[in-house]
């Protein structure tokens, strides 16, 4: 073993040296989104979370475009041809601003997107995808249903063919970016099996009413997507792919950035307790120096990296083709729950301050109630890596 002459100092915002995993180029991304979150979105966020919404929607997507943050790992079609490790750096970024402006990024980008570039035909890719890319378009995503959530398999949605036309009709909910969207990637029951529609969402019989009223989120657009007789093309339906593994892939793609995410609404509330630590005095000191704070910030400086060595882990079995959804599934379950948990601790060491929306840590903690369910609740998480574990499906 080598003896260093010198060691490196101790980094409290790195202190497993995990940057040292990155490249320059990796480093000069995260620092790109780090910037227009600075500039974009912290200064306003509070405000447009107590209001309930995400002003300047549209500009802000065209922003995210510019910056190469839609459909960012997408390969053409203007999309950034980033690593997938890139792509996780930018939305763990996003996340420590918002879990609202992350989740407008990964619907974009591997929900909508993805489900064009991967399962769709190159019309139907040169059409959408330039455009979503740089942000002109927003997409949406809908595969939840009233009564379908966790099994969207029994989905009642129904495209059913007239002549060379599909007739649409359904509901869809909780679906973001739902009433800003251009195009909206539904799936639906078809006498082929599950199939997914490219519907634009100028089509008659189509509305998407926002839903208010939410304690989570409040920073992004959720709505229902309504479809009344929607008439669509026979080229409206995705040619690659019919069944369930369509969506799934998809919501494969999404939860690995969301590994990434969760660890960003971490790192912002753990941020915030440290700095809190040092400055507030009770009992004549600083509360950091109490052994029982302490504690907290030791324990939660070790699940934030252990998180974020754990994203770049899967990171790098995505970019080495070698990322299995079990995979994603452990990264999703851990990485979530123990984001949680870190703005709950975070919470407690900032005391009465720590429900201010002055600090980010409960609009954090009350967004990741939301990351907690979407994309596969915690118990579907535990569910397939309990099959995984056992070779035994409890799901029924
Ligand atoms: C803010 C927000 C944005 C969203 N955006 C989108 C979007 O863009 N597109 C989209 O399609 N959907 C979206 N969703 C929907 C989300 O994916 C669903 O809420 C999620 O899949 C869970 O479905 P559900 O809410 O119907 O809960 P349910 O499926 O009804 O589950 C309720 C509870 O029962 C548990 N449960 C269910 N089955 C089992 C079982 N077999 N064993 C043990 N426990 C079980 C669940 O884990 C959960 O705890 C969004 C949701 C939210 C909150």
């Amino acid at each position: 073993m080598p003896v260093p002459a010198k060691l490196p100092p101790f980094d409290a915002g790195d202190p497993l040296g995990i940057d040292d995993l990155l490249s320059p180029e990796d480093l000069a991304i995260r620092d790109t989104v780090r910037g227009w979150t600075a500039d974009r979105v912290l200064p306003y966020i509070a405000d447009w979370y107590e209001k309930g919404e995400l002003p300047g929607i549209r500009e802000l997507a065209r922003e995210l475009g510019s910056i190469g943050a839609l459909g960012m790992s997408l390969e053409g079609y203007g999309c950034a041809g980033a690593t997938a490790v890139q792509y996780g750096l930018a939305c763990l970024e996003l996340e420590a601003a918002d879990s609202g402006i992350r989740s407008l990024v990964s619907v974009q980008g591997s929900l909508a997107m993805y489900a064009i570039h991967r399962f769709g035909s190159e019309e139907q890719k040169q059409r959408w995808l330039p455009s979503m890319a740089a942000g002109g378009t927003i997409g949406c995503f809908g595969l939840t249903e009233p009564d379908h959530g966790s099994d969207p398999a029994g989905m009642r949605t129904y495209a059913k063919k007239d002549g060379t036309d599909w007739v649409l009709n359904g509901r869809k909910m909780w679906i973001t970016n739902g009433s800003v969207a251009g195009v909206a990637v539904v799936w639906a029951q078809t006498d082929e099996g599950i199939r997914g529609f490219v519907v634009p969402t100028d089509s008659p019989g189509f509305s998407a009413p926002e839903i208010r009223h939410k304690w989570s989120l409040r920073a992004s657009v959720t709505s229902e997507l309504v479809m009344d007789d929607v008439r669509l093309p026979a080229d409206a339906v995705l040619p690659g792919v019919t069944g369930l593994k369509g969506p799934l892939s998809c919501l494969s793609h999404a939860r690995y950035g969301i590994v990434w995410g969760a660890m960003g609404a971490a790192r912002s509330s753990f941020e915030a307790a440290l700095e809190y630590a040092k400055t507030r005095e009770q009992f004549g000191k600083a509360i950091g120096g109490f052994q029982l704070t302490q504690a907290k910030l030791a324990d939660m400086a070790l699940e934030l990296h252990k998180g974020i060595l754990l994203a770049h882990h899967l990171g790098r079995r995505l970019d080495a083709g070698k990322l299995r959804p079990e995979q994603v599934s452990f990264g999703k379950l851990n990485n979530v729950r123990e984001a949680i948990e870190i703005c709950r601790t975070s919470r407690t060491i900032l005391g009465a301050n720590g429900i201010s929306l002055e600090y980010p840590v409960m609009r954090h903690a009350t967004n990741l109630e939301s990351v907690l369910t979407y994309e596969g609740t915690v118990e579907m998480h535990q569910l397939v890596l309990g099959k995984a574990l056992t070779g035994l499906d409890a799901f029924r």
